[in-house]
C-alpha cells in the first residue's frame, strides 16, 4: 500500500515536472513537444540628442531577381533579427529567378511551352527607351502585403539596385522610389534622373567589390560624384569595411551606410549565437517614417555596424560611446581613481588603454582605475581608444568617457 502510494506521488511529480516541457492540450492523438514561437531579437542602443537610432538595412535581395528567399521572408526574418526597417533592392537588370518561374507557368500559355524569358538587363543594354518586362514593383508589393497582414512593424523601402560594370561603374541603389518600373533606362544617368525625380536617394554600394580599390573610378563612376547624384556610400557591404570611404563622405557629405546585400536567408550569414547581429545602418532620426529617416540620411546621422564593429563621423562615435556608458566615482585615493563603467546597450566596446584591450561586454559594469597625475595629484579624465570603432583613415577614435552625467 504504502509502495503503491510512493508510486503515484512519483509519477504525479514527473508528470508536473515533464508538463512544463511539453503538453498534450488540443492535440489528443500527438504530444507536443516544445513550443515553437520564436522571439525577436531586441537591439537596445543610447538616444544621441534626442534622437532614436533606428536599425535599418539598405540592400537586400529576394527571388525577384537573384535572392534565395520570398520577400516576406525578408520580412520576417527582419522582425527576427532585430530590425526597424529594410530595403528590398532587388536588381534592375538581374532577374535569375524569373525563368523559373515563368516554366512553372508554363501549362497557361497557349501551346504549353515555357515564357519566354523576359531578361530586363540585356533590353536595358540594347534599348534607350527600355520597355518594362516585369513588375518590377511586386517584390516590394509582397513585403508590405505581408508585413501589414502580420501586423509586423517594419518599415519596408521602395527600391532596387541598378547594376552595371562592377569594375568600371559600379552598382547603386535607388531607395525611397514611387515606381521601380519608371526609372528603367539604358543611361545611367538617366535612371539617376528619374530616381531624383520620385524624390529616392542614390547610395553607392560596396565600391571596392570586385575590384582592386575602393577608390572612385574614372569615367561614368567619377561624373556621378561630381554631378553630385550619390547621397551615400556602403561603407560596409556585408562583412567588408572600406576604410577610405569615410573621408569621402565626410568631404563629400554623404550618408555612410552598413548593409547586408543579403541574397540568402541571414541565419545562413551571420552568427546565430547572439554574440553579433547581422549588419546594419543605425540611423538617429525622430521618428521611424520615411520622411524622417530620408531627412535623418540627407544629413548624414548615420552610424555602421558589422559584427560588433561601428564605423562613422568622430562625433557620432563619441556621442553614442558617451550616452551608453555610465560612469561614477567609486572609489579614490591620492594615487588613483576607481571608476565604475556600465554599458547599458546591446554592443560591446573594446577599450584599450595603454597597451591593454579591455572588452566591456553589453549590459555589464567595469571597474577600472586611472592613476593620477604625479606632480599635483590631479585627476586624468578616463580616455580610451575605443578598438572596434572607426573613423577616418583606419583610425579608431579616442574617446573621454563623461562621468556622472
Ligand atoms: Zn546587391
Amino acid at each position: 500500500m504504502k509502495k503503491s502510494l510512493f508510486f503515484a506521488v512519483f509519477v504525479t511529480l514527473c508528470y508536473s515536472v515533464s508538463a512544463q516541457f511539453y503538453t498534450t492540450q488540443n492535440r489528443p492523438n500527438a504530444i507536443r513537444l516544445f513550443n515553437k514561437n520564436v522571439s525577436r531579437t531586441e537591439i537596445i542602443l543610447p538616444k544621441i540628442d534626442g534622437y532614436t537610432l533606428y536599425k535599418a538595412d539598405f540592400h537586400t535581395h529576394t527571388i525577384y531577381s537573384d535572392g534565395d528567399v520570398t520577400p516576406r521572408e525578408r520580412v520576417r526574418e527582419a522582425w527576427y533579427d532585430g530590425l526597424d526597417i529594410i530595403a528590398i533592392t532587388d536588381h534592375l537588370e538581374i532577374r535569375t529567378y524569373e525563368k523559373f518561374m515563368l516554366k512553372a507557368l508554363a501549362p497557361y500559355s497557349k501551346d504549353g511551352s515555357a515564357f519566354r524569358y523576359a531578361h530586363a538587363g540585356i533590353a536595358n543594354k540594347q534599348n534607350n527607351e527600355a520597355p518594362v518586362l516585369s513588375n518590377l514593383n511586386a517584390a516590394y508589393e509582397e513585403a508590405v502585403y505581408y508585413a501589414e497582414r502580420e501586423n509586423l512593424p517594419i518599415m519596408v523601402v521602395r527600391g532596387t539596385e541598378i547594376w552595371r560594370n562592377p569594375s568600371k561603374i559600379g552598382e547603386y541603389n535607388a531607395l525611397f522610389l514611387q515606381d521601380i518600373n519608371a526609372i528603367c533606362h539604358a543611361d545611367l544617368f538617366e535612371s539617376f534622373r528619374r530616381v531624383k525625380e520620385q524624390g529616392g536617394l542614390i547610395m553607392h554600394n560596396h565600391p571596392g567589390w570586385s575590384r582592386k580599390t575602393a577608390e572612385i573610378a574614372e569615367g561614368e563612376q567619377q561624373r556621378a560624384y561630381d554631378e553630385g547624384w550619390i547621397d551615400g556610400v556602403e561603407i560596409i557591404n556585408s562583412t567588408s569595411l572600406y576604410p577610405t570611404v569615410a573621408r569621402r563622405c565626410i568631404e563629400k557629405g554623404l550618408f555612410m551606410a552598413a548593409n547586408t546585400d543579403a541574397h540568402r536567408p541571414t541565419a545562413q550569414v551571420y552568427n546565430g549565437t547572439n554574440e553579433f547581429f547581422r549588419t546594419m545602418t543605425f540611423i538617429m532620426a525622430k521618428e521611424c517614417s520615411e520622411k524622417s529617416i530620408k531627412e535623418a540620411l540627407k544629413e548624414r546621422r548615420t552610424i555602421g555596424y558589422s559584427g560588433n564593429h561601428l564605423v562613422g563621423e568622430e562625433r557620432y562615435l563619441s556621442a553614442f560611446i558617451n550616452a551608453a556608458i555610465t560612469c561614477h566615482v567609486v572609489a579614490e585615493n591620492d594615487k588613483q581613481r576607481t571608476y565604475s563603467f556600465a554599458n547599458n546597450c546591446s554592443v560591446p566596446f573594446m577599450l584599450q588603454y595603454k597597451n591593454n584591450v579591455y572588452k566591456l561586454a553589453p549590459f555589464k559594469t567595469l571597474n577600472f582605475n586611472f592613476p593620477k597625475e604625479s606632480k599635483d595629484k590631479k585627476n586624468i579624465q578616463p580616455q580610451f581608444v575605443v578598438q572596434n570603432m572607426w573613423h577616418i583613415d583606419e583610425q579608431h577614435p579616442k574617446v573621454t568617457i563623461s562621468v556622472d552625467k
